[in-house]
């Protein structure tokens, strides 16, 4: 799948908000956003002014896609399987985007961003109850069993992560000591810590 190769802190400052894209760097005084709270992209920055009801919506979907590390095509295809669903359809979106493998390893904490999460993935370190996934876009259940595969216990990328503390929210479960996580439940909105409008982005799409 093609991806924004960009640096990454561009895309937080053409949102306007941290996106946490970079991993432990994105908590650091070192952030961009934090260094300089109110510039946008470039050596003057943007022009802030009143953005109209379509911007707002355009910037609230732009900024989602990116947390999640998403091309259009792909992000659109959650909207429309959320709208098939029973249920609040930008609650649905979330919820599906939530599920995704990649998100989940980067909930657990195995990788430190959503991007180095999908890379994991990718390279066919995760398993699904015991078996390999390298689907980052795969759709987690409730009770998947979700681990490190065996022979990359020991890989240089994983080693901070032994006996490591870690906060997820408490719809995964992951012990840093053996390695194995758990699906606990469905995850809910109010597990989203993410300052996402979803309604905007479905006032978007249904246009
Ligand atoms: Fe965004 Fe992280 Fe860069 Fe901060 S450090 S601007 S949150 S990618």
């Amino acid at each position: 799948m093609a991806k924004y190769t960009g640096a990454d802190c561009r895309i937080c400052r053409r949102e306007g908000t941290k996106l946490f894209l970079k991993g432990e760097r994105c908590t650091s005084k070192k952030c961009a956003i934090e260094r300089r709270p109110n510039k946008g992209p470039g050596f003057h920055g943007t022009s802030r002014k009143k953005p109209s009801e379509h911007n707002i919506q355009l910037r609230e979907k732009q900024k989602t896609k990116r947390i999640y590390g998403l091309l259009e095509k792909q992000f659109h295809s959650y909207y429309v399987e959320a709208q098939r669903q029973k249920g609040i359809t930008g609650e649905n979106m979330l919820m599906l985007l939530e599920k995704r493998l990649d998100n989940v390893v980067f909930r657990m904490g195995i990788g430190s961003s959503r991007g180095m999460s999908r890379q994991i993935v990718n390279h066919g370190h995760i398993c699904v109850n015991g078996r390999v996934v390298n689907i980052p876009s795969y759709q987690v259940k409730r009770g998947d069993v979700i681990s490190v595969k065996e022979s990359k216990k020991e890989n240089e990328m994983f080693k901070e992560l032994k006996g490591a503390k870690i906060v997820m929210p408490k719809w995964v479960e992951f012990d840093t000591e053996s390695f194995l996580g758990k699906i606990i439940e469905n995850p809910t909105r109010e597990d989203i810590d993410l300052k996402i409008n979803e309604q905007l982005i479905v006032e978007l799409y249904s246009k």
